[in-house]
């Protein structure tokens, strides 16, 4: 593992144009809860149910009440060695972009600029009419359905089953990936696409994949080095910076 862990170091040292993809599992040791599975359930109604547009349009208090839930408990929470690793990493760096999936806000609050979020921001709110976004940090207590300035109601900013992802963000993600010379990928199962479609075009381009996990994963086999673990115990290790830094 030292070896893999110093080779990976190496690379990243080399690199001119560092592309990082995230998933859930660099939040988990954040705390940060996952909606799937039994524990994600709130007052009985599943994810799958609330996170659609049909359910906003059906009840958006009801839906608004759920995210102000998940708030709350991103709240609570903090940015972790591996995203601080992450911001550090950037100092500096021209060709850098971190494009993640969470919705947590973690990367920002860690110190990361440049980030790309594929899946949208649990704290912004967004108009579909005009398409005025607007930061909901600090409203976690509130219980109103939030207006831009023209008067029509605010969904979350996120992206819901069923939906395609924002065109500019995968564009930029997409560009990101096939001009860079290596790509690492910490804590996501690559299940969901187009992320997951990320890391095959960057190596189709020539790039090196290095993959971070704690478990195997569909990329494994492609990836051109795997180094199996925490993502906090990992990630400053081959970003070069001390752990806590
Ligand atoms: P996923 O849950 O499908 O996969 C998480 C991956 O992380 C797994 O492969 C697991 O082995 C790995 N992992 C777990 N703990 C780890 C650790 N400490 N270090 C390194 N790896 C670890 O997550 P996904 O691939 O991101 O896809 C899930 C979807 O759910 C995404 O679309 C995402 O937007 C959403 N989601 C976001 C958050 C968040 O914002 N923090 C949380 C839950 C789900």
């Amino acid at each position: 593992m030292k070896q893999r862990i110093a080779l990976a170091s190496e690379w990243v040292g080399r690199a001119r144009r560092i592309v990082v993809l995230t998933g859930a599992g660099i939040s988990a040791e954040s705390g940060v809860p996952t909606f799937r599975g039994d524990e994600g359930l709130w007052k009985r109604h599943r994810p799958e149910k609330l996170a659609t547009p049909e359910a906003f349009r059906r009840n958006p208090r009801l839906v608004w009440e759920w995210y102000r839930y998940r708030q709350a408990l991103v709240e609570k929470t903090r940015p972790n060695d591996a995203h601080r690793a992450l911001a550090r990493l950037e100092e500096g760096r021209e060709g850098f972009l971190l494009v993640t999936q969470n919705i947590d806000g973690h990367h920002e609050r860690a110190g990361s600029r440049k980030v790309v979020e594929l899946h949208g921001n649990l704290f912004r709110a967004r108009c579909d009419e005009c398409g005025e976004r607007r930061s909901m940090r600090g409203e976690t207590a509130s219980t109103t359905i939030p207006r831009c300035a023209r008067g029509h109601e605010m969904r979350p900013d996120v992206v819901w089953f069923g939906e395609a992802l924002p065109v500019p963000a995968l564009e930029e993600a997409w560009k990101g990936a096939t001009q860079s010379d290596l790509f690492l990928v910490i804590g996501t199962s690559a299940q969901v696409h187009p992320a997951a479609s990320l890391p095959l075009a960057a190596k189709e381009s020539g790039s090196r994949v290095v993959e971070v996990n704690t478990a195997e994963t569909v990329l494994t086999d492609v990836a051109d080095l795997v180094l199996r673990g925490r993502a906090a115990k990992i990630v400053p290790l081959i970003a070069r910076v001390e752990k806590g830094a």
